[in-house]
């Protein structure tokens, strides 16, 4: 019998560009009743800067942790535009969500400035969930493992083992990202344990095996119980079907039913 994971899993949704601050609050009346007996898994929201303090104060005293979506690297400075990881603390986030893969592709977020911006979470104690994953056309060229080493090694190689402990993983192959066509569990397996061996070799077995690797790409109630099937899967980064209340409960939930 395999030995039980020593992970917590972590379900955490990801708002996007959606959500005001009323809306927000509408969203947390309807989801906290659902989640309020829930002990097995974190759960983490991360609504757009501006819905921060709606959600911060709609969580208080709940289960409920608060990200946000990206960050600046410097503490402040003349960044129009920008936020940085004291302003996310002060404003109540516990966390923030590093590369994602959207922030590749549109706002020219590359493995260095994921590297800058990680040390900065780090450095103001926010828990980092760095994303990583392939695109269709990398994966159709076999070059999938070269890719998730590229970003994985980009992100971490500078860092400590203790810098490494409070970080989670994202692994999110981008043709799954908001297009319904989710990783087979095999194959959200077989990348996550690669991630992990990648873990084990730059910060040794044990910080790997407390390492969460969380799955994202198209998650939605009906795909959830069979991905967390997979010992190597530690939880989900979900979109769109964390923007309705009942849904991103039922994917919380996926343990019951
Ligand atoms: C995401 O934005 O991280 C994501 C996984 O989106 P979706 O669940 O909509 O595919």
């Amino acid at each position: 019998m395999a030995a039980a994971s020593p992970r917590v899993p972590v379900v955490a949704g990801n708002w996007k560009m959606f959500k005001t601050g009323a809306e927000t609050r509408e969203f947390f009346a309807t989801f906290l009743p659902l989640v309020a007996r829930t002990s097995h898994c974190g759960i983490v929201v991360a609504p757009p800067f501006t819905a921060l303090a709606a959600a911060v104060e709609s969580a208080r005293g709940s289960a409920v942790a608060i990200a946000a979506q990206n960050l600046h690297w410097e503490p402040q400075g003349a960044f129009t535009g920008e936020i940085s990881a004291p302003m996310l603390v002060e404003s109540g986030c516990s966390g923030v969500i590093i590369g994602h893969s959207e922030r590749r592709q549109f706002f020219g977020e590359t493995d260095e400035t994921v590297a800058r911006k990680l040390r900065a979470a780090l450095a103001s104690g926010l828990e980092p969930i760095v994303c990583v994953g392939e695109t269709l056309t990398e994966r159709e060229a076999g070059q999938t493992e070269q890719v998730l080493d590229r970003q994985f090694q980009g992100a971490f190689s500078a860092l400590t083992p203790a810098d490494f402990s409070p970080i989670l993983v994202a692994y999110e192959p981008v043709w799954a990202i908001g297009t319904g066509r989710t990783a087979t569990p095999e194959l959200a397996d077989e990348a996550h344990r690669f991630l992990r061996s990648l873990a084990a070799r730059r910060f040794g077995d044990d910080a790997a095996s407390r390492l969460r690797i969380l799955y994202g790409g198209s998650v939605k109630p009906e795909n959830i119980r069979g991905l967390m099937a997979k010992d190597s899967i530690d939880g989900a980064l979900v979109g769109g079907a964390s923007l309705d209340p009942r849904s991103f409960a039922a994917i919380v939930n996926y343990k019951e039913g």
